[in-house]
């Protein structure tokens, strides 16, 4: 049951919806905290129990690297597994029905493809946990090429697999503290958010730069911002529509009021 004004809220924007010549929007870790998988900041986030390893650790030290895989495998089957929710299926049935243009999320978990939104459409800000990735030369390596290594070498005491072809060290490709944005994404998607009439974002605390900067381009170009989120975030002021809930549940009464049927 929606509460009466966050329900006028959804019938309002909604309407800026259906009516929106370039809609765009920007997801983050909250969103698919309905599928199962935890966020970094929100009441039962990642870092309210351990602290985030930089690249410059992971680069310099051993342990920090070997720490660094052991959270990654732990967990990996979780994220490989998950499937969307509302809120991913919601956001596929508005780019289906050709509302929405630009899918911008600053996710490694790829819900937004599995749920329907076609892979060139969705920007990815911090990469993909889906594969690996070669720190100096790029290399693509799937997850089970590596997974046997850490199974046969369980000491601590052994370093992280590197790449076969440069020697460079092996990551998640998934950006970390330190490590720099991925250039052609960052450029499209502030470039995507300029060219937004409206910009949904959805389950980010808009705390972490330059991905937070993006709503600024969308406003900067006149455009209008909608948050929907639980928790307040570092944009609530300049917001011209604030929704507090569940995304999941918020997106679905919007993806139903704007194309007419129920999901
Ligand atoms: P964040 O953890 O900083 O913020 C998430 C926000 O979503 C919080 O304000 C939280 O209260 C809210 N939220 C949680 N569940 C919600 C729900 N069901 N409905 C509405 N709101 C909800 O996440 P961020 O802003 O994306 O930034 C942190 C970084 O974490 C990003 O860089 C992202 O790459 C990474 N991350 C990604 C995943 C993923 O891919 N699923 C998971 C964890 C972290």
């Amino acid at each position: 049951m929606v509460a009466p004004k966050l329900q006028e809220q959804i019938e309002e924007l909604a309407a800026l919806v259906r009516s929106s010549c370039y809609l765009v929007a920007f997801s983050g870790a909250g969103i698919s905290t309905e599928s199962g998988i935890p966020d970094f900041r929100g009441p039962q986030g990642v870092w309210t129990r351990m602290r985030p390893i930089e690249l410059q650790e992971f680069l310099q030290d051993p342990a920090a690297r070997r720490e660094y895989w052991r959270r990654k495998i732990e967990s990996w089957p979780q994220m490989r597994d998950a499937q969307p929710n509302a809120g991913h299926r919601a956001l596929a049935r508005l780019f289906e029905a050709g509302y929405l243009k630009t899918m911008i999320t600053q996710n490694i978990d790829g819900l937004h493809q599995k749920a329907g939104i076609c892979e060139e459409k969705v920007i990815e800000l911090h990469g993909s946990n889906a594969y690996i990735a070669c720190l100096q030369c790029g290399r693509r390596v799937e997850w089970e090429t590596i997974l046997p290594f850490f199974r046969e070498h369980p000491e601590p005491s052994v370093d992280c697999p590197r790449c076969a072809e440069c020697g460079g060290w092996l990551k998640p490709a998934t950006i970390s503290f330190g490590q720099a944005m991925p250039e052609e994404q960052t450029r499209a998607a502030f470039i995507e958010a300029g060219k937004a009439d409206l910009l949904l974002t959805v389950g980010t605390s808009l705390q972490v730069h330059p991905a937070a900067g993006i709503p600024g381009e969308t406003l900067g170009h006149g455009g209008k911002l909608a948050i929907i989120n639980n928790q307040q975030t570092g944009l609530d002021g300049q917001a011209h529509f604030l929704l507090r809930g569940s995304a999941g549940v918020i997106l679905t009464e919007i993806a139903e009021r704007v194309t007419g049927s129920s999901l």
